[in-house]
């Protein structure tokens, strides 16, 4: 079963908004998913979690997590480099008490490496936060994100190579792909192929729990330069939303349009033809 979620509370959530309403008003508008943007910190209010997974139980909402931006497996600083290890297994520590199942990180820029030498830090990092899993995160996936930027670490193969290493699985964000790719992985046929290696890489079974990413988005040559809604952008959605329906896709996709909920609803409509 795939959920279509909204990225973040709906903008129509009634003031003072939050995690706990955010999830009130997307299951009234029928949308049974939510991704919890904890982009510029993660919350420590343990209170708020159990208040979050007790209210996501109830409403059958079920959750994913953003990670925060600030984060750089493959940074030189190593006071860099830790800061981003600990706000990962914030995340993830958080994450599981709320009960979301997945959670995505930004894994790391190249700098002056070359990706074979950004992978091994990445590596390194992943290790390292992978040791922690049994007693913070044993239920809650650490899923590597595929970037928009060319000056990021985030291929599709990148993440799908790390992942397989650690047992994990990635987020797989469409519109970064069609945006660093500068306009191809826009068609039926690509996803599938797309949808193949996934497969490929993670065994028979892997796409019937994914995280996924989808939008508009507006690129150049050099990737990503800012998402948009699906109506305004070049972006196929239409087939995306049915390549998904016909290859039995299941886990969660996060609409991350910038009208919201309003893009999260129209693909909700498109599946359910
Ligand atoms: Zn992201």
């Amino acid at each position: 079963m795939l959920r279509i979620a909204a990225a973040g509370s709906p903008m129509s959530t009634p003031s003072p908004g939050g995690t706990v309403e955010g999830i009130k008003q997307a299951h009234s508008l029928g949308i049974n998913a939510l991704e919890v943007e904890w982009v510029q910190r993660v919350p420590s209010n343990l209170e708020r979690m159990e208040q979050i997974r007790k209210t996501s139980q109830e409403l059958d909402v079920k959750l994913t997590v953003h990670a925060p931006y600030f984060i750089n497996l493959n940074a030189d600083d190593p006071s860099k480099l830790e800061a981003s290890k600990q706000r990962i297994l914030n995340a993830l520590s958080m994450a599981e008490l709320c009960g979301a199942v997945s959670v995505c990180v930004h894994p790391a820029f190249y700098l002056k490496n070359t990706p074979e030498e950004a992978f091994e830090s990445v590596r390194t990092a992943t290790a390292e936060i992978m040791s922690f899993k049994d007693s913070l995160f044993p239920n809650t996936n650490l899923a590597y994100e595929t970037m928009g930027k060319r000056t990021q670490f985030g291929t599709l193969e990148e993440v799908l190579k790390i992942s397989k290493e650690f047992g994990i699985y990635p987020c797989v964000d469409f519109a970064h792909l069609h945006a660093r790719s500068n306009g191809e992985l826009n068609s039926v046929d690509e996803w599938d192929e797309m949808l193949d290696m996934y497969k490929e890489y993670l065994g028979d079974n892997s796409l019937s729990e994914m995280h996924i990413h989808y939008s508009g988005i507006e690129y150049t040559e050099k990737g990503e330069r800012r998402h948009l809604p699906l109506k305004d952008s070049d972006a196929n959605w239409q087939d995306f939303v049915q390549v998904l329906k016909e290859r039995k896709v299941g886990g969660v996709l996060v609409c991350e349009s910038p009208v919201m909920e309003q893009d999260t609803l129209l693909m909700i409509e498109e599946y359910d033809k």
